[in-house]
């Protein structure tokens, strides 16, 4: 089995490890988002260090963005307009590749987290699915027909606008382009800055809670209506309040209204809208499956 170097590239903090998979991933190590310069070091050192004792195949980069995923762009593997102070038209990937010598996946960390968690996670099976973070923003990978999403961008589907009765909720909403985007309105920063305490320290009861499932359920019930997913996987911090998921089905359903009648939604939505599987570690093995299919590996074998 080859081995592969993993980089979860994201503003705060990257995470680097080497490994094949979830049953086997070795040296991992966090460390905070500098500037680049000093980043891509820490980076190349600790990669080029594991490199030595056990060859790299080829590293996987899930990045944060927006950034340049199109192959035969001059400006593939960049970190292009993020609101990152130091970050905007950085050359991630090929200063990594560079460096190292070998080849290199690139893309979104949430397009990158969606291939995990088909690989190893909620997704196995499915050629048509959703992969949804809500935590410090919104983001959204897709699949389909077993690719992943790739246009003119990758999907920024955080960045959708949804509707807002300004009366029943005046929060303006925290997004820096647009206002009261989804983001805007439904990210963990929405919720401290609308109720003036995290998520964490508001009891499932709070009217935080059917006001937060309320819009992510409106995202939802767009992303069913364009891209007829097999099913939609939600993690991040946000997600972990226990309850949510419960509130998320149910209006998403309403919302829907018995318009789209087929089994998977609407008999089964517990098994619709989904947990993801691979918690903390989603980034390093979307990175890990990334390399992968790069290099047309064989998928991991289950360990019996
Ligand atoms: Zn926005």
């Amino acid at each position: 089995m080859a081995l592969f170097g993993a980089i979860e590239a994201g503003g705060t903090k990257f995470v680097c490890a080497v490994g094949t998979g979830p049953e086997d991933l070795r040296a991992r190590m966090v460390f905070p988002t500098s500037t680049p310069g000093e980043t891509i070091r820490q980076v190349v050192e600790f990669l080029g260090e594991a490199a030595r004792h056990e060859p790299l195949a080829a590293v996987g980069i899930a990045s944060f963005g927006p950034v340049d995923v199109k192959p035969d762009s001059p400006r593939f593997g960049y970190i292009t307009s993020t609101p990152k102070a130091g970050w905007q038209n950085v050359d991630l990937a090929g200063e990594i590749r560079r460096a190292l010598d070998l080849p290199v996946a690139f893309d979104t960390d949430v397009n990158a987290a969606a291939l995990g968690e088909r690989r190893w996670g909620a997704a196995q099976g499915l050629q048509t699915f959703v992969y949804l973070t809500v935590g410090p923003g919104i983001g959204g990978g897709a699949l389909v027909a077993g690719r992943l999403m790739h246009g003119v961008l990758h999907p920024e589907m955080g960045h959708m606008r949804i509707s807002h009765n300004r009366q029943a909720d005046p929060f303006p909403g925290v997004c820096p382009f647009h206002g009261d985007c989804w983001e805007g309105l439904a990210s963990g920063p929405a919720i401290a800055a609308r109720w003036g305490c995290k998520g964490e320290c508001l009891p499932i009861d709070h009217p935080a809670w059917p006001l937060e499932a309320h819009y992510l359920a409106l995202g939802v019930t767009n992303l069913v209506c364009v891209l007829a997913p097999q099913r939609i996987i939600l993690g991040g911090g946000v997600m972990r309040r226990s309850g949510l998921f419960r509130l998320i089905r149910h209006k998403t359903l309403e919302l829907l209204n018995n318009y789209i009648q087929v089994g998977e939604i609407i008999e089964r939505v517990d098994e619709y809208v989904v947990p993801a599987q691979l918690g903390d570690n989603a980034g390093v093995l979307g990175a890990i499956a990334l390399a992968l299919d790069a290099t047309k590996a064989e998928p991991e074998r289950q360990k019996t």
